[in-house]
């Protein structure tokens, strides 16, 4: 049988097999409720503290500023809405165009409910600037929110930079760190961001589970309401499995980071150098500083769509823009945000490299795309 060769890691990632293992235990035996007092519940309030600990080093912050989230989008709803809400001034958000929709829709939800938003617009090469918030932020800015990488083209955003210009008109600032988290080092405190979302499937952890950082002091009203759960700020009964499960591959990822970026880098410059050497005209996105393995490439005149079902017809799983966007056949807000010419923006495919790929992997992803566009 055809060996399936996986490279759309951005779109979603592989349970790791130590994760996996590490969360049967609280799925079968151990599966008392961690809020209640008696003794089948002290095990999964451990697990839970721990798994808290766990996280809170990956990105050097304290156990209590993490807060365990159903993911990236809930993580990105909490910030927008829960900040606004938090105002009774109404003053403004500021975000970027390209950011993802999780970000984006919860941006339109609160200007629905009179509360102003204002869009900055990244350069051709896919960078949100510090210049152009400066020309944007006041003081009657409430938030920043910018993506920490973007999940489309890759590019890393000046993030430290961006959060001493929204602090400096007292303004909190929020990284969409979805895709950065587990593939390159992220440290709140070097960074100095109030809020940092990330989501555990993204990192070889399980779906449906993810965190959001929250600086101690910072003003951000609960978004889910029930229970007094995760310190009363984010009701629910915890998933003990996968909190478990996505602190385990979190830090087995971070354990090896620099090798894996090593690695990761390698085959990126191989695939390029491959389709160079094969006289194949192409763009490649945003290609300043981007995220390990995260290879955007526009081919003009050509179909993204019909690439990405010739390389399926090999075995090649890759994508057009992001997933949430691959049923939409036009073109994606994050390259009509970075002005990229239609004709290119039409042949555009993403492939992204994660741990479990191999060189000989790369090498048929590069035979099959000099194929299909020679
Ligand atoms: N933010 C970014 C940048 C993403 O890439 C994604 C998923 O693709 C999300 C948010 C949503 O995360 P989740 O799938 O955990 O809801």
């Amino acid at each position: 049988m055809k060996q399936l060769i996986y490279a759309d890691n951005a779109a979603t990632t592989q349970l790791s097999k130590t994760a996996f293992d590490a969360m049967t235990p609280w799925l079968l035996d151990e599966y008392g409720n961690a809020s209640q007092p008696y003794a089948l519940a002290r095990k999964p309030k451990k697990a839970l503290a721990d798994a808290r600990a766990v996280v809170a080093q990956c990105i050097n912050a304290q156990p209590d500023e993490i807060f365990f989230t159903s993911g990236g989008t809930e993580s990105d709803n909490w910030v927008i809405k829960g900040s606004a809400f938090a105002d009774p001034e109404k003053r403004a958000t500021i975000t970027s165009a390209f950011e993802h929709h999780a970000i984006l829709h919860s941006c339109a939800a609160i200007e629905r409910l009179g509360y102003p938003v204002a869009y900055l617009t990244p350069t051709a090469g896919g960078i949100v600037s510090p210049e152009s918030l400066k020309g944007m932020i006041s003081n009657s800015t409430r938030l920043v929110s910018i993506m920490y990488a973007n999940n489309e083209i890759g590019t890393i955003q000046p993030i430290k930079e961006l959060c001493e210009v929204a602090h400096a008109h007292g303004a909190l600032f929020h990284t969409d760190a979805v895709q950065a988290v587990g593939h390159v080092k992220v440290d709140v405190k070097e960074l100095g961001v109030d809020m940092l979302s990330a989501s555990a499937h993204k990192f070889n952890g399980p779906k449906g589970i993810g965190f959001l950082y929250i600086r101690k002091g910072t003003n951000l009203v609960s978004y889910v309401d029930g229970g007094a759960q995760e310190n009363s700020h984010r009701a629910g009964t915890e998933n003990i499995a996968s909190i478990v499960g996505m602190a385990t591959a979190l830090k087995e990822n971070c354990d090896v980071i620099d090798s894996h970026i090593t690695d990761i880098r390698g085959m990126e410059h191989r695939l390029i150098d491959a389709l160079s050497d094969a006289q194949i005209q192409f763009v490649h996105n945003g290609n300043n500083e981007t995220l390990p393995g995260l290879i955007s490439l526009s081919f003009a005149g050509m179909d993204g769509e019909a690439i990405l079902h010739r390389l399926d017809l090999a075995g090649i799983c890759i994508s057009t823009g992001s997933a949430c966007n691959s049923k939409n056949t036009e073109i994606s807000h994050v390259l009509q945000a970075i002005l990229l010419d239609e004709s290119y923006a039409k042949g555009t495919v993403r492939i992204s490299l994660g741990k479990n790929n191999t060189i000989s992997d790369v090498d048929a992803i590069a035979a099959a795309l000099i194929k299909v566009l020679s």
